[in-house]
């Protein structure tokens, strides 16, 4: 097929996620390697968002691919509840890389179903209902995990399920609080948790979700001791911390798991993209020794006919040996700081740039119509006017894909790109925004 019958054969048939089929112009892929993708016409573009923030080393893997071809000549399947070698070792590898707390793994498709079934097995392990979860937040589209996503995704599902309960992220840029600083921040959002936990009956509540480092919604980055301040809660009332690590996780952030800047253990972690980079599909929730125990002697009521598919497994192991063998957290910590530099850079240079933030690989530029009102540039959940597509179709035109999420585009390459990479590529993002700036301030 050519790529103009490809895309037009996909326009027909195919309904696109989160978006109005009307209007929409697919790029045929022919090829990728690297950060890069092809299509038809040879044109090359630069993965900046790693596709769905998920694609943490690239296309092309040689590793990963040879590792699915030998499984997939073993056996392509065998159901849960038979052992196989590649389920158990990436089983054990996950919980090695794990806090000490942590004890076994139970394996699903991707992240959603990572975050139902570990609001299931909170709710099994305390007897409690409830769940907490932010507004700021992005948690999957299935009914649970969409009833724990805070932003305007969920809002096909309400009035939503019993017992969720939504709170207020550390958002500091957009508080209208002015804090003397990160503590002081810390100490107001722990201290109205808290109190929120107490007005909803902490007796009640099972768990505490939350995006470690909020990803879809802006980068938001937990401010010094909030995460310990949430753990703190958790620990006063029994109720289990559950961190969403789908998108922060495998070396996003310059860590396995972005918990571990903020030196706390959560109770459960789910897990999904890096772990295979979508070579094939899989997620999984990890659980502390103490949740592992309990369903020695209960029945753990939770299943999924590909949980521990043999091939994803096969291709998790060769990631998670992937990211050792090629020093990719110590790759991430200096392409993560060249990244912040060009971003304190942007956020000075330019009128439409409010605020940058970023850790490791993983940033967010927010984009304002006014630096000192910081009034966004599309309104929350709003863009009739299509300004922020337009911004991204303008960057796609000059090879630089990703995807932008109310006012802000998110940048978030392969963890592999190299520093020329980066420089060559957020010298295309500040030439957009030059436009931008002209824009308004004409
Ligand atoms: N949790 C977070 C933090 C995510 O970013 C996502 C997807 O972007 C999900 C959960 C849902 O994962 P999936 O799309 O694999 O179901």
């Amino acid at each position: 097929m050519t790529g103009q019958e490809i895309k037009e054969q996909d326009l027909q048939y195919n309904l696109h996620s989160w978006s109005k089929q009307g209007n929409l112009n697919p790029i045929p892929v022919e090829k990728s390697d690297g950060i890069y993708f092809w299509d038809y016409a040879g044109k090359r573009y630069a993965d900046m968002s790693s596709q769905l923030v998920n694609l943490n080393l690239g296309h092309g893997n040689r590793q990963i691919v040879e590792a699915i071809k030998q499984q997939a000549d073993q056996f392509c399947f065998m159901g849960p509840g038979y052992a196989v070698e590649s389920r158990s070792r990436l089983a054990k590898m996950v919980i090695d890389l794990l806090p000490d707390n942590m004890g076994k793994v139970f394996f699903t498709n991707a992240g959603a179903d990572a975050n139902e079934n570990a609001i299931k097995m909170a709710r099994m392990f305390t007897g409690r209902n409830k769940i907490f979860s932010r507004y700021r937040s992005y948690h999957g589209s299935t009914f649970g995990a969409g009833n724990l996503t805070g932003e305007p995704r969920r809002y096909p599902l309400e009035p939503g399920i019993p017992g969720f309960v939504k709170f207020f992220d550390p958002y500091i840029y957009r508080e209208p609080i002015e804090f003397a600083g990160e503590e002081a921040a810390t100490a107001f959002y722990i201290a109205k948790l808290r109190e929120q936990v107490h007005y909803e009956g902490p007796d009640n509540i099972a768990a505490i979700v939350l995006e470690t480092v909020t990803g879809s919604n802006g980068v938001i980055i937990p401010p010094k001791g909030y995460l310990k301040g949430v753990r703190k809660i958790c620990d006063d009332y029994g109720i289990m911390m559950i961190c969403d690590e789908v998108m922060a996780g495998f070396g996003r952030t310059g860590k396995m798991f972005a918990f571990e800047h903020f030196d706390v253990k959560p109770d459960i972690v789910t897990f999904a993209k890096g772990i295979t980079c979508g070579y094939v599909p899989l997620g999984g929730v990890a659980v502390a020794k103490k949740i592992a125990a309990y369903f020695d002697d209960h029945t753990l009521l939770c299943g999924l006919t590909y949980s521990a598919h043999p091939l994803a497994c096969a291709a998790g192991v060769a990631t998670l040996n992937y990211y050792k063998e090629a020093h990719i957290l110590e790759q991430v910590e200096k392409t993560g700081k060249v990244l912040g530099q060009i971003l304190e850079e942007i956020k000075t240079r330019h009128a439409c740039v409010g605020d940058v933030r970023y850790i490791g690989l993983f940033s967010a530029v927010e984009l304002v119509k006014d630096k000192t009102t910081k009034e966004p540039l599309v309104a929350y959940g709003q863009d009739p006017q299509g300004v922020m597509s337009g911004i991204i179709k303008q960057l796609t035109a000059k090879g630089f894909v990703t995807y932008s999420h109310e006012n802000m585009i998110l940048v978030a390459p392969p963890l592999i790109i190299t520093e020329a990479q980066l420089r060559e590529m957020m010298a295309i993002l500040d030439e957009v925004l030059t436009d931008m700036d002209q824009v308004i301030t004409t």
